[in-house]
């Protein structure tokens, strides 16, 4: 009798600790008693690494919610990755920005928001300080499109963020975002791009710092512009490459890296031509794969840095392994 009451309590003591211990298991982290430091934002978001002679810094611009399943093409499929990943929606998706310091100039690829997602976004300029950076020591900006996560931080305020530098984009993007004509003909829904896209890109229209390029083209050495259309007319990648180490900085090839990898026949809402962004997502997925250089996603999880990887069925993404010595 003794032992099998002294079982029931332990029997009992084990479930009340499993009960104890699910809502802390699933609840906010606990508070620090005093001070350490706790904050409730992240620490500055950048991370440096080495590719050949030059260095990087993936900056982040913050991070905006989205329930994908509501703006992807196929709501069922995109649901079911999130929830096997056992990932809730919506989701935070990073917005990644990505400084190249050649030792000649300072390159950055992308703006983020700026001033136009709301204050989870439009982090990019403390973050560049934080590394150590000022706005006036970017001599070139290069866009992989206008979208206004990733051309809004050009301007704040009407004013250009960016004061000595010249903002480098693919002729067809400006051709369409800043038509008169075509924001005429567009949906009221999608007028809020055009608008956008006039608030940050025309004060660098206006002094004479806006170049535009025609497809493939080398821009510096070492940097190449890449078309990857479908996604926006104009948009293109940046091919970065010192002492034979290779990157490829490639803007919206993926939104929803749970989805897209494996099924990169879904598409976004934001795709102007979803059958051109597929095709493009299926090239650069298999080649990227097969020669196995870097890539750098503008919305892969900060400082989204990784390589693809081939599977059976679609393709993967494989994380950079955190260095803390910068890489080799
Ligand atoms: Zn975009």
């Amino acid at each position: 009798m003794l032992l099998r009451l002294s079982s029931l309590f332990v029997l009992a003591s084990a479930s009340m600790a499993i009960q104890a211990a699910s809502p802390a298991d699933t609840g906010p982290l606990p508070m620090p008693r005093s001070g350490g430091g706790w904050e409730a934002r992240q620490a500055p978001g950048f991370y440096r690494f080495r590719l050949g002679a030059f260095r990087i810094t993936a900056l982040s611009d913050g991070t905006a919610p989205r329930d994908v399943s509501k703006i992807m093409s196929n709501p069922s499929a995109v649901r079911e990755s999130y929830a096997a990943a056992n990932l809730a929606l919506p989701i935070e998706i990073s917005v990644n920005c990505y400084l190249i310091d050649t030792g000649e100039r300072r390159l950055l690829v992308d703006t983020g928001a700026g001033e136009l997602f709301g204050p989870l976004t439009g982090q990019v300029v403390a973050n560049l300080r934080a590394a150590g950076y000022e706005p006036g020591d970017i001599d070139d900006v290069l866009l992989t499109h206008i979208h206004g996560d990733h051309s809004g931080g050009l301007s704040i305020g009407g004013q250009r963020v960016f004061p000595n530098a010249t903002v480098y984009v693919d002729q067809r993007d400006p051709a369409l975002w800043l038509s008169a004509a075509a924001e005429a003909k567009a949906s009221p829904g999608a007028r809020n791009t055009f608008r956008q896209s006039h608030q940050t890109v025309d004060p660098y229209v206006a002094a004479g710092r806006l170049k535009t390029f025609d497809g493939a083209t080398q821009l510096f050495p070492g940097i190449r512009a890449v078309p990857l259309y479908g996604h926006t007319p104009g948009m293109s990648g940046y091919f970065i490459e010192s002492e034979g180490q290779r990157l490829l900085l490639w803007g919206d090839i993926i939104h929803a890296s749970e989805v897209q990898f494996r099924a990169p026949g879904i598409t976004i809402d934001y795709d102007v031509d979803r059958a051109g962004a597929t095709a493009t997502r299926l090239r650069i997925l298999a080649e990227a794969s097969r020669r196995g250089y870097l890539v750098g996603g503008a919305h892969l999880t900060f400082p989204g840095i990784g390589r693809v990887r081939a599977e059976k069925t679609g393709f993967s993404w494989v994380p950079e392994p955190y260095s803390v010595t910068l890489g080799k």
